[in-house]
């Protein structure tokens, strides 16, 4: 049995290429850019000065906060530039430039062979040492998210549903690296010792369910939950609707339904964190799209420029009419080949001018697809002929800000309206109008 949630769209996968070929490991570049800045909540102090000797895997940037996550060097080498930097977000960043001296003099945390015999609340300490966010995009720091689910939750999904297309990076690590996946399971369900773990795989990626359900066969807590293959099937309110039939109520969290959601490279950074004492520096991206001369999925060094990942893909076929980080539903667009790779990254996606949907005079035939396949049950019909109204007050009463900005209205809309877009606006309106 598949499971799935209403709503959703089939996008065509276009992951063919790349789910099939092994991980390629990038050289780490001369130097390396790595903003204070890498996830959700407060950005980090840099704790080095210019001139400092840095090794790799050392602590480079912290903060007092508690929705924050350390920051670590990804080479070793000398600290020449502490400034602010053109962030993938769009916006400036702080970051610390390290020059490679190309030795990977090693800075590791102490592996921790008694994990088994520690306190969750002591594992949740290395989680946090380690730097570690949410690698499926979110980056959200992911000891906040584990302290705040002990004892709440009795459900654990690993996330391997990645529904985006292009993007295979998960794919292809639940193939490679499906012990260390497990391995950070095992730990997880340590650290909740009355929870179940379900696995939950798209139907698309039956190699990886043959490898991860080989893997738990003995263990009796875990299990793999296939799922049925649409958009957005990995967000994480579809996931568990899907797998658990239990609602997210709209503003809460994961936890209020009991359950606590990780994607699978976050769970495999858990175990690397605690049984090998190593912190996030390095992570795989998928770097694809038509404009990519041979897509492929590399393992990089946080803080890699993205045109070192275009270079090693073999440039472009033709001139990129459009440049992603993410995928091409909720990715982030890009303006510049500089801005490094930081722990969020997923996939590095260009396109050629000829996938450009853009039309002269957008227009809604009220065709009511987009309400068919609204994941979270909206009008976005109404909420956009509100919103280009500027009437935030129905924009509120339509429930905008429940939109997840999922893109998967404008996917479907024939006629070509940017909801998502307007969307997004109108939350942020709304938002001032709440506060005022
Ligand atoms: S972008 Fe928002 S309104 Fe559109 S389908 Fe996704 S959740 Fe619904
Ligand atoms: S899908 Fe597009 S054209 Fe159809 S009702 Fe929605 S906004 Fe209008």
């Amino acid at each position: 049995m598949s499971y799935s949630f209403r709503g959703g769209i089939h996008p065509e996968p276009h992951k063919r290429e790349t789910s099939c070929a092994a991980i390629e490991t990038l050289p780490p570049p001369d130097e390396v850019v790595i903003p204070m800045s890498m996830h959700i909540g407060v950005p980090c102090e840099p704790i080095v000065k210019v001139g400092d000797y840095v090794r790799l895997g050392q602590k480079i940037g912290d903060s007092s906060a508690f929705v924050s996550a350390p920051i670590h060097a990804s080479v070793s080498g000398a600290v020449k530039r502490i400034a602010m930097t053109l962030h993938p977000s769009g916006s400036q960043s702080m970051a610390v430039f390290i020059e490679n001296d190309g030795k990977d003099e090693l800075y590791d945390l102490e592996p921790q062979d008694d994990w088994e015999s520690m306190s969750a609340d002591a594992l949740t300490g290395f989680v946090r040492e380690a730097g570690i966010v949410g690698h499926g995009g979110a980056a959200f720091p992911t000891q906040v998210k584990i302290r705040s689910a002990i004892g709440k939750v009795d459900t654990l999904i690993i996330n391997g549903a990645e529904c985006e297309p292009y993007i295979s990076s998960d794919h292809r690590c639940m193939l490679e690296n499906t012990k260390e996946i497990v391995g950070g399971a095992k730990i997880l369900l340590k650290m909740f010792p009355e929870a179940s773990c379900l696995i939950a795989i798209e139907s698309n990626k039956p190699d990886a369910i043959e490898a991860i359900s080989k893997a738990i066969e003995k263990d009796s807590r875990m299990q793999v939950a296939t799922l049925k293959t649409k958009y957005p099937q990995g967000s994480e309110k579809q996931l568990i609707k899907s797998v658990t039939g239990r609602e997210v109520p709209p503003g809460a969290l994961p936890v209020n339904a009991g359950c606590l959601v990780l994607n699978v490279e976050t769970t495999a950074a858990i175990y690397r964190a605690i049984v090998q004492g190593r912190p996030v520096v390095r992570r795989v991206v998928t770097v694809a799209g038509s404009a990519v001369a041979q897509p492929k999925n590399l393992k990089v060094r946080v803080g890699t420029p993205l045109k070192y990942l275009i270079e090693a893909a073999g440039g472009f076929i033709e001139e990129p009419q459009k440049i992603i980080m993410g995928g091409p539903m909720m990715g982030l667009s890009q303006f510049s080949l500089d801005v490094p790779v930081i722990k969020g990254t997923n996939a590095l996606l260009a396109f050629a001018a000829n996938e450009d949907r853009r039309v002269e005079e957008p227009k809604c035939i009220r065709c009511g697809r987009c309400v068919q396949v609204c994941p979270m049950r909206l009008l976005p019909t109404y909420m956009y002929l509100y919103a280009s109204k500027d009437n935030y007050e129905e924009c509120d009463r339509l429930h905008v800000n429940d939109c997840m900005e999922c893109g998967a209205c404008t996917f479907e809309c024939p006629g070509s309206l940017h909801l998502t877009q307007m969307f997004r606006v109108a939350k942020g309106k709304v938002m001032e109008r709440r506060k005022k």
